[in-house]
């Protein structure tokens, strides 16, 4: 069951709803986001419509839901239309307007940011990626440029009017990375660091959730559901592809998780055809698709030299090639109801 609270309700009427629910024997977990309180409500009722009419009468209460659902907080069944992520004025997810976010794997130098920053914002991106802090395979693989990649992200995209994403890997670096970034990316490794889950959920920052490379849409949203219940409401969803046996692809695009997630969870949903693919000419063709099928907006790797990027080049696009990308997907984004981000690089 969830309770939502009105809007800016007073403590005092909070306190009457989680004393009922104690008193009731069942636990309580309260969700303060920046505009409403919901309180989550677990534990056996005997009689479910007393219950309702009970919390229901309160003061302070707007709704009661009952949910049966594992995940609660971002299902549809506790709110019906669709949440808007915003970032920053001109950048937000879940709208009319697609987010597009391009950059390269992972932050090299100051240089190659500017470069790229540069060209995708012109193409029509709004958002910067790159990696400071990288989930690498190997340990002996490079990590990440750290604060150093940081502050190279945040001066590029300050140049060229662009918002940032970028991952965090670790609880002991939410603070830092927050300081820098507009978007906290948790990567597909961490989907399930439930520690890591708790403390994005608590900052001020909106948080990309990608999924796990082998979860399963449930527990992908009860990931997300571990954000929203520690706080964070602005959750943006990213499918990145699953493990797969097949060996021609990096891994198995799942572009039917974008309709069945929508169905289940009023929180936006992107595509990132670059990791869910790990191949260069296939990441036009599922961009395209992932925008016809309905997806809130496109992660996607750009390097200025691919061949010499330092992870991910063989899925990077060029420079041109994102551009000439841009310009298939309008027509595509038009069909359905959707536009790409205003030029990033005429409001900078
Ligand atoms: C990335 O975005 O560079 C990345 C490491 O993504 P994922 O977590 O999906 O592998
Ligand atoms: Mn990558």
């Amino acid at each position: 069951m969830i309770i939502v609270m009105r809007p800016h309700c007073a403590e005092s009427e909070l306190e009457g709803v989680t004393a009922l629910i104690a008193t009731l024997n069942m636990s309580a977990h309260v969700s303060k986001g920046a505009e409403r309180t919901i309180v989550g409500v677990v534990g056996a009722a005997n009689d479910k419509e007393t219950l309702l009419a009970q919390f229901a009468g309160l003061d302070g209460v707007e709704s009661v839901v009952p949910i049966s659902k594992s995940f609660k907080l971002v299902s549809r069944e506790a709110k019906a239309e669709r949440s808007i992520v915003r970032v920053k004025a001109g950048v937000s997810f879940g709208g009319t307007t697609l987010a597009v976010c391009a950059g390269p794997c992972s932050v090299e130098s100051r240089e190659q940011l500017e470069a790229t920053a540069e060209a995708v914002s012109r193409a029509g991106a709004n958002i910067l990626r790159g990696g400071a802090f990288k989930p690498r395979t190997s340990p002996y693989a490079f990590q990440g440029l750290g604060e150093d990649g940081l502050k190279f992200l945040r001066d590029a995209a300050d140049r060229y009017g662009l918002a940032v994403v970028t991952e965090v890997l670790d609880v002991r670096d939410v603070e830092l990375v927050s300081r820098y970034t507009d978007i906290l990316q948790v990567g597909a490794r961490n989907m399930q660091n439930f520690t890591l889950l708790r403390e994005v959920g608590g900052a001020r920052v909106p948080v990309l959730l990608k999924r796990g490379i082998a979860a399963t849409i449930d527990e992908w949203l009860m990931a997300a559901e571990y954000v929203y219940v520690a706080g964070n409401h602005d959750i943006v969803l990213c499918e990145r592809g699953i493990r797969s046996y097949d060996q021609q692809t990096r891994n198995l695009l799942d572009l039917s998780a974008v309709p069945v997630v929508q169905g289940l969870t009023h929180l936006p949903i992107i595509v990132d055809p670059s990791h869910g693919t790990g191949v260069r000419a296939l990441v036009a063709p599922m961009s395209l698709a992932a925008v016809a099928g309905g997806a809130d907006g496109l992660i996607i790797e750009v390097h200025p030299n691919p061949a010499a990027a330092f992870s991910d080049g063989p899925q990077s696009l060029t420079l041109p090639m994102f551009a000439e990308l841009m310009a298939r997907i309008e027509p595509v984004a038009k069909a359905v109801g959707r536009a790409l981000p205003e030029a990033a690089a005429a409001a900078a």
